[in-house]
């Protein structure tokens, strides 16, 4: 491709990332003059927003993710190259994709963030968070199973861990986990098991601060506990986590020390930028926070190299509150954020420039169940099924695909009436390494090999 007006190769514009950031970077470059490459280490953008629905069995995870080639085939300009991206080299404009080297004449880096534990990476283990696919499908897996196992369980006092899940972090992530796992327990579940009752499950949210969701305002944070109790949650605020080890959550809340016994802890805190921001320090001298994020001009881009720009989850933008915060790990601020980019790269492109970035709020969500939900609007809030009918509209309008959001609707409207969960499937292996990892007898096991036979695989994690 060649640049008719000054016969020249057109801009080359590197993408790296297929996130919300990222890919609505490229989505505004389609019509621009310039060449784009967006490079992802997965063939596919993930709508984690719905990342707690494939956790707890409601969708499954290729209803929620969507090829990066077919979303961005009618951008002509733009190629998608499946690989991580490791190094960047200002010096010589160029990205390292394993051993090839791709060139840029401007280059946007959206690898986004995932959560942190703080500095006790071995919690990992015990308490998986909520990033990616494979998440997801380990927390299903995890919280399946343990419902099994509790079924098998002859020690009451066993029974119970397993029927114990506990949720560390009370932001959007932790609220939608504990209420979904709550429904799965006392609804779904409850006449699906012989043994067990599930619905004498522990569902645990703990929370740091003095009250869930604390991003929104107090009164739909206090709406947000009271769902959550009324779907049977224990909710335990300022209660800081100090320790996971052997199925034994340890916590301080106040002076005093508690512990919980679960063999299910899920992890929803905290926050660690993608190694790249690290990679971009290195090799730029650009400050990154105590989260790894790339501290960003007013254009987003890094000091000293008006070409290097990050968006999104990786970046820290402090430029618009007067107290000096970030704005926040949202998807609106990535998708914001990489739509000013491209448009800033192609007023460039004509010798002009734009005023800084401005971060227009239009309002957060978060769900609590299948019938409850917390919106705020700046100008208006809302609670209860008003806000939970606000929060289905939006999600299903932002689904990247058309056709995903025709199935994950179909998908909830048949969930809803049916009270129904279609996607709680465990591979055979999963549940052969579940349960033996977990310290379920050998015989166990044994008898669940010979169950094979009326085991589902799941369906293909991307349509390609
Ligand atoms: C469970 C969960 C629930 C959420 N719920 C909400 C919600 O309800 N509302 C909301 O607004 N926000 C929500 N968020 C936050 C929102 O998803 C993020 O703010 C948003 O995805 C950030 O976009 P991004 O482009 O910066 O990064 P991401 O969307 O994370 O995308 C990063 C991309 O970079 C790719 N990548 C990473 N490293 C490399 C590399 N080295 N080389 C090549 N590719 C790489 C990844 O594969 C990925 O595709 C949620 C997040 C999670 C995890």
């Amino acid at each position: 491709m060649v640049n008719a007006v000054e016969n020249q190769p057109p801009h080359n514009v590197v993408i790296v990332g297929g996130g919300f950031g990222g890919l609505y970077a490229a989505k505004a470059l389609a019509k621009a003059p310039v060449k784009v490459t967006l490079i992802d280490k997965r063939n596919f953008h993930l709508f984690q927003p719905l990342l707690y629905q494939v956790a707890t069995g409601t969708v499954s995870p290729a209803d929620i993710s969507s090829p990066l080639r077919s979303v961005l085939s009618q951008c002509q300009n733009t190629q998608v190259l499946l690989g991580e991206v490791k190094q960047i080299e200002p010096q010589a404009q160029t990205v390292m994709v394993g051993e090839e080297v791709v060139p840029y004449d401007s280059l946007i880096v959206a690898t986004g963030a995932k959560h942190s534990y703080f500095g006790k990476d071995e919690w990992e283990e015990f308490a998986p968070g909520l990033k990616t696919v494979e998440d997801a499908i380990e927390i299903r897996r995890r919280i399946l199973v343990a419902f099994e196992a509790a079924e098998r369980e002859k020690d009451p006092e066993i029974r119970a861990q397993w029927l114990t899940f506990v949720i560390v972090g009370g932001g959007p992530t932790g609220v939608e986990l504990a209420g979904s796992i709550a429904e799965l327990a006392y609804n779904t579940l409850k006449k699906d098991f012989r043994t067990i009752d599930t619905s004498e499950a522990k569902v645990v949210l703990l929370e740091g601060l003095d009250r869930v969701l604390p991003p929104f305002a107090p009164e739909l944070s206090q709406s947000a506990a009271a769902s959550l109790k009324n779907l049977g949650v224990d909710v335990q605020t300022n209660s800081l986590v100090t320790n996971l080890e052997n199925d034994i959550v340890t916590m301080k809340q106040g002076d005093e020390v508690k512990q919980i016994a679960a063999k299910t802890v899920l992890w929803a805190a905290g926050v660690k930028a993608s190694p790249l921001g690290k990679a971009l320090h290195s090799s730029t001298g650009a400050e990154i926070d105590r989260a790894g994020r790339v501290i960003v001009e007013p254009n987003l881009s890094i000091p000293g190299h008006d070409n290097i720009f990050v968006v999104g989850d990786l970046a820290h933008f402090a430029h618009q509150n007067e107290n000096g915060r970030p704005l926040p790990a949202v998807a609106p601020v990535a998708m914001q954020e990489g739509e000013y980019v491209a448009k800033l790269i192609q007023k460039r492109l004509n010798g002009k420039t734009l005023p800084p970035f401005n971060y227009v709020d239009h309002g957060s969500l978060a769900v609590i169940g299948q019938n409850h939900a917390v919106v705020d609007l700046g100008f208006i809030k809302l609670k209860g099924f008003l806000a939970w009918l606000f929060w289905l509209l939006v999600h299903i309008y932002y689904l990247i695909e058309f056709d995903n959001k025709l199935v994950v609707m179909t998908q909830w409207i048949w969930n809803y009436f049916s009270g129904n969960r279609g996607a709680r499937l465990i591979t055979q292996d999963e549940i052969l390494q579940d349960l033996r990892s977990r310290g379920v007898s050998e015989e166990s096991s044994q008898s669940t090999k010979a169950s094979k036979q009326s085991i589902v695989i799941e369906k293909e994690v991307v349509k390609v």
